[in-house]
């Protein structure tokens, strides 16, 4: 499971969420005026997604004078120590100048934020609710914690945390399972064909998710039957094809359809976030008449960030003529708006009649393989040991770095740690350089790396 830490200032209502989501009474008649509690953990529970909760409540009733050091120190703790903070403001008032200091602060800490509406039952908590999207954490999650509406919206904004949790896990039996072979090199475990790939469809409104979801599963329908083969949570839907699972997410248009085709239909940041989280891998969805806009880019940018496996599929291919130029266009446009995914596969496909799913299902096997791959220690040393001989790093203030070796510890996305002297002085261009021969020399193209440096002699 997973921590989340309240956080927000007096009043907003993180007691009565806290007792709400923890079931029980005890934490308000706890109040002692003049005495400050710690913060304190509770074993939370929405549905079935049990967490750690660590309330930051309790501090109203402190020495005003030094109320805000306090309510700083404890916030700060309080985020440090958890995986996602819920920042709370009170729908019916608002946004105040108070909220806003400790949206500074959650932005400052850089770690995920789930920003809750609280009091938004009725209609008087409309207002503030749009308000909060000012905050820029994406879409607010409408809550009344006194009245316990809005939980099944909370419980769909964490489940993306109980998902990391999971991967963890099976990063840490993977790496168990490394065994050594007879020459003395390590052989990594195959893929497990038998879980489902987990991927998100995102893109901004009317691209043609929904569409190309419902051509996939009435594909599916016509094979198995209306009921076999095809099961539907809240968020994701069962699918196969080829013999392999998926998991596919299309959190805006299912999930939301019908909430979003009665507001003003735009993309939320929010829900995108969420879906990129659960993926493994993310399809960027693209209208093909109208490619490349600013939020397509934003989206990439977001999917290279949280370290996920890209394929862009550009969509609508029905309503091109030119195809060829339209191609040469594309290509020439990912190159130069997305140089964060460079070798990011482009896949033209229509939603509407079906074509070129089998290769959009071909492209999302592939770099699926790609973020799982581990590269042998031994083989990445004789790689370094080639760089460091042709093109060694440069000498800062009059010093030679020196890099020793290097490991993946990691997969999902590929991570590489490199010993060196000086991490700290290593140029920057220098590291981009072995993070481009990496791609180069161990086929890792179209996925996004990481390079860490540790210090080491
Ligand atoms: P979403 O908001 O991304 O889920 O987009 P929808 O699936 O609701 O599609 C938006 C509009 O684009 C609808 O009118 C679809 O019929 C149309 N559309 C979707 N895919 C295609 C396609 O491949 N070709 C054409 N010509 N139209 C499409």
């Amino acid at each position: 499971s997973f921590t989340a830490a309240i956080i927000g200032r007096p009043n907003v209502g993180k007691s009565t969420l806290f007792n709400r989501l923890v079931g029980s009474k005890i934490a308000l008649v706890d109040d002692t005026p003049g005495v400050t509690r710690d913060r304190r953990p509770g074993e939370a529970r929405i549905g079935d997604l049990h967490f750690t909760i660590i309330d930051t409540a309790g501090l109203e009733e402190a020495d005003p004078a030094s109320l805000e050091g306090r309510m700083r120190a404890q916030t700060e703790a309080a985020i440090a120590e958890a995986d996602v903070s819920l920042f709370l403001i009170d729908a019916r008032v608002g946004v105040t100048p108070v909220d806003e200091h400790f949206a500074d602060l959650l932005r400052r800490v850089g770690k995920p934020v789930v920003l809750v509406a609280n009091k938004a039952e009725g209609k008087i908590g409309e207002d503030g609710v749009m308000e909060a999207y000012s905050l820029g954490f994406g879409e607010p999650v409408a809550i009344s914690a006194e009245h316990g509406q809005g939980m099944a919206d909370l419980f769909n904004a964490l489940l993306p945390f109980e998902r990391l949790d999971e991967d963890k896990d099976i990063e840490e039996e993977g790496d168990e399972e490394v065994v050594i072979g007879p020459d003395g090199e390590e052989i990594f475990p195959e893929l497990d064909t038998t879980k489902p790939i987990r991927v998100a469809i995102v893109g901004r409104p009317n691209a043609g998710k929904s569409t190309l979801i419902n051509t996939m599963l009435g594909e599916e329908r016509l094979l198995t039957g209306p009921e076999a083969g095809i099961t539907r949570d809240s968020i994701s839907v069962d699918w196969t094809w080829r013999d392999r699972g998926f998991k596919l997410f299309d959190t805006a248009g299912m999930r939301k359809k019908a909430r979003v085709e009665q507001k003003l239909e735009k993309l939320s940041v929010g829900d995108a976030l969420r879906s990129i989280r659960f993926a493994e891998v993310v399809v960027l969805m693209l209208d093909a008449t109208m490619p490349f806009e600013k939020q397509d880019l934003q989206i990439a940018d977001l999917v290279a960030r949280e370290g996920r496996a890209l394929v862009i599929a550009i969509n609508k291919w029905d309503l091109i003529e030119d195809r060829q130029k339209a191609m040469a266009e594309l290509r020439e446009m990912a190159e130069r708006l997305l140089p964060q995914v460079r070798g990011v596969p482009l896949v033209t496909l229509s939603g509407l009649t079906g074509s070129g799913i089998d290769k959009l299902m071909g492209e999302i096997l592939r770099v699926y393989a790609l973020w799982n791959r581990r590269v042998p220690t031994a083989a990445l040393n004789r790689w370094l040991s080639g760089v460091l001989e042709h093109h060694p790093p440069p000498a800062v203030s009059g010093r030679r770095i020196k890099l020793r070796y290097m490991t993946q510890p990691k997969a999902r996305p590929p991570t590489f740690v490199a010993f060196c002297s000086r991490p700290e002085a290593l140029p920057e261009a220098y590291t981009r350089y072995l993070i481009n021969g990496l791609r180069e020399a161990f086929d890792l193209d179209a996925v996004p790396l990481r390079l860490m440096l540790r210090k080491g002699e």
